[in-house]
């Protein structure tokens, strides 16, 4: 478990969280998620070798891999709404790493995209440290992007400033351990596959699966600039096909912006949400046979400019009245902000879930299959460490712009319509709130007027940026990145890009490329890649403060010092100096002893009088029918004492077939859902269900649950295995049965 930190650090801090707890209670602050794989049949990563490539036939070396990274599926608070109390309690789909590859001969770059909230610096940092014992030099901060899917249903606790550890209830262990391992191991099987490929590029629209969600602020950009785009969110998808030499597929890599919020925030079940499903629906189409999860074909879709794109296309709406919520504030007569809430395409957030991922993963596999222009060409990797709050920009012909010491702004604390706020807070707000001024300033301290006028016309609701204790509250440093394959470009981006945010950078980039041997460039954005910084908005969104650009940390001339730093790396690109990019000031790695953990160590579990785990409380029904759903609740362990649950299902559902049980689902497929129904003084349940698919064979099944308990016996725990098995029961497809 992750080390606890002695009180007496946390005395002075104790206050101070509690505040902020509520104040960002609802705030829909995308952070991390873990991820997971189950490739049981994976061997251990042989002894890294730098393959060896035989020109003039071969073209790339690819590789690619997949690998389970889910952390504990119980207690640790989900990564994105913010809200403290929205814990893990179960699994509805697993969280995977996946990893790509590729190396023209002479140069290697590796792209990983992985179900959490936003890649973290502790993450990164921690991920290249493994990387390093492995594989020396060969990948590194120049040429290793991590990009966050942006799931809001992952897993918390891997931060090492102090505002995030808060919304995390601290820094934990077992939850960025999944993490890191599972990624690496993604990238260990990437590496031991490599082998000579082609890359194909493609792009297409997606027009029904995003929506802008402050449309008000999108429209305060030029009229000129936004008469240039037919919709307020990009509809673009772009995806990489990658073949082996003879044109067997190996992966897909896809980008569209999309927020992953279609599970919110009433979602206590670890979900990889929409873009996960898309990866889900796209491999289990390649890997024919295999379960989630597993199977050779590996399908990332990665996220991308998303910051003000969300996927609850009905729009908001007053949910109390039916009324439309104000434009600006996103607030109703009666209800206020609360009320407001985004929902659709689906009835449930699960139906909505599906329906977005399917819309992009078919787009995806029209695109893939479509796709005939090759990429061709060397592959370049740019980086830098960038002193954010330090940036000198131009404005206009007389003024300079300068970026800020972060701070966020009181429409943070307002949330959007995919998760609303507490309190009175709303979006919009450029005046600020002195009853809320008072508290912070009693509590957080002052803003300094410096911070004030740097950040104007954000209200500063919190001065992260000049508070220190016990760890600096936000990043200073930060991560600027572009890597290119050919003539397509990948600009790792270190948060939330809104949607014209994303456009400006890609243009920016673009113009650069134009300058050195590229031809038809493609460029994407790839999102919360390397170090969560929230979001970039454009200057002119930022002016109207609603949570986006109340969340865009380093003050209004973010972007344009992004644009600046990004433009160098393109240029660097383009004229082949890469290598003589200043690197710019490190991160800091903290101590871990400096890190705290609010998480408390489960507690041993109890049986009730006369039960024992893994005993049905609930048992199935002896028939159900495609369509229905089949649950059963066992007596339970809580699921951190199962430890690292990796690459292990703690549900299977199984079908009794040439006189053997085989396994047709586990908690990894889209099909279970795992509650854990945590009660008092130890006792808990967890209820199975499985929503029976329309393409079930008919037959005989049976629901098995696998975990473990603790016991304690002085000083001693003692862990130990069960297992539950339902009552076996019969799925017809007839209507009637008897
Ligand atoms: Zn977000």
């Amino acid at each position: 478990m992750a080390r606890k930190t002695a009180s007496c650090r946390l005395n002075g801090l104790e206050i101070s969280l509690m505040v902020l707890f509520l104040l960002m209670t609802a705030a829909s602050v995308g952070l991390i998620t873990v991820l997971a794989l189950k490739l049981d049949s994976e061997k251990q990563p042989e002894e890294p070798t730098i393959p060896t490539v035989n020109p003039p036939e071969t073209r790339y070396l690819i590789g690619v891999g997949r690998a389970d990274c889910t952390g504990p599926v119980a207690d640790v608070p989900l990564m994105g709404y913010a809200h403290t109390e929205q814990t893990a309690r179960g699994i509805h789909t697993r969280l995977f790493s996946r990893a790509f590859i590729v190396d023209d001969g002479s140069k290697r770059v590796l792209f990983v995209t992985a179900d959490v909230g936003m890649v973290s610096q502790r993450l990164r940092l921690e991920v290249l440290r493994e990387l390093k014992v492995k594989y020396g030099d060969l990948y590194r901060q120049d040429n290793v992007v991590m990009s966050g899917t942006h799931t809001h249903s992952g897993l918390a606790g891997y931060f090492q400033y102090t505002l995030f550890m808060i919304t995390s209830n601290g820094y934990i262990k077992p939850s960025i351990q999944a993490m890191v391992n599972g990624i690496v191991k993604s990238v260990d099987t990437a590496h031991r596959n490599l082998r000579p490929g082609r890359i194909f590029i493609n792009k297409g629209e997606l027009i029904d699966s995003n929506l802008n969600r402050s449309p008000h602020s999108y429209l305060n950009n030029p009229e000129e600039e936004r008469n240039r785009y037919e919709y307020n969110t990009d509809k673009q998808i772009v995806i990489l096909k990658f073949t082996d030499m003879d044109g067997d597929g190996m992966g897909l890599l896809s980008w569209f912006a999309v927020h992953p919020v279609s599970m919110n925030y009433t979602n206590r079940m670890v979900s990889s949400d929409n873009l996960g499903y898309a990866s889900y629906a796209f491999e289990q189409d390649k890997n024919i046979g295999f379960l989630p999860g597993e199977g050779p074909f590996v399908a990332g879709f990665s996220s991308s400019n998303l910051g003000d794109s969300s996927p609850n296309i009905r729009g908001p709406v007053c949910v109390n009245t039916g009324e439309k919520c104000d434009y600006l504030n996103s607030s109703c007569p009666t209800g206020g902000k609360k009320a407001c809430i985004a929902f659709g395409p689906g009835e449930d957030m699960f139906e909505s879930t599906r329906i977005i991922g399917e819309n992009i993963s078919k787009k995806a596999k029209e695109l893939y299959s479509s796709a005939s222009q090759e990429l061709h060409g060397s592959i370049h990797a740019a980086h830098q460490w960038v002193n954010m709050t330090d940036e000198t920009v131009p404005f206009n012909s007389t003024h300079t712009g300068r970026t800020c010491k972060p701070a966020l702004g009181h429409s943070f604390a307002a949330g959007t319509t995919d998760g609303g706020g507490e309190f009175n807070f709303v979006q919009g707000d450029t005046d600020g709130d002195p009853f809320w001024d008072g508290i912070r300033d009693a509590l957080l301290g002052t803003p300094s007027n410096e911070t004030k006028a740097c950040h104007h016309p954000k209200p500063i609701l919190v001065s992260t940026g000049e508070m220190n204790d016990p760890l600096p509250w936000h990043p200073a440093i930060v991560d600027v990145q572009i890597i290119t394959i050919g003539s397509f470009a990948i600009v790792a981006v270190p948060g939330e890009f809104t949607t014209m945010s994303g456009r400006r950078i890609r243009e920016a980039v673009k113009q650069e490329l134009d300058q050195g041997p590229f031809t038809n460039k493609e460029v994407v954005v790839a999102g919360l890649c390397n170090i969560y910084t929230h979001y970039i908005t454009t200057y002119e969104e930022y002016q109207i403060q609603r949570y986006e650009g109340a969340s865009t940390i380093f003050g209004p001339h973010t972007l344009s010092a992004y644009i600046q730093r990004y433009r160098g790396l393109a240029k660097a690109i383009a004229q082949g100096t890469t290598g003589e990019l200043p690197k710019g000031p490190e991160p800091p790695f903290f101590d871990d002893d400096k890190l705290f953990n609010l998480i408390k160590d489960p507690v041993a579990d109890r049986a009730p009088v006369n039960r024992t785990f893994g005993e049905v409380l609930e048992q199935v029904s002896p028939v159900y029918k495609v369509g229905e759903v089949a649950s059963v609740t066992f007596v339970a362990g809580n699921p951190r004492h199962s430890g690292d649950i990796r690459d292990k299902t703690l549900v299977t559902v199984e079908r009794f077939h040439n006189d053997m049980w085989e396994i047709v689902h586990t908690d990894a497929s889209w099909e279970t859902r795992f509650h854990w129904i945590k009660g008092f003084l130890g006792i808990s349940n967890a209820t199975v269900e499985w929503y029976i698919p329309g393409a079930a064979e008919a037959g005989t099944y049976r629901i098995q649950h696998f975990g473990h308990y603790k016991q304690s016996q002085g000083n001693t725990s003692i862990i130990t295995p069960y297992v539950g098995t339902s009552d076996v029961f019969r799925v017809t497809r007839s209507f009637y049965y008897f």
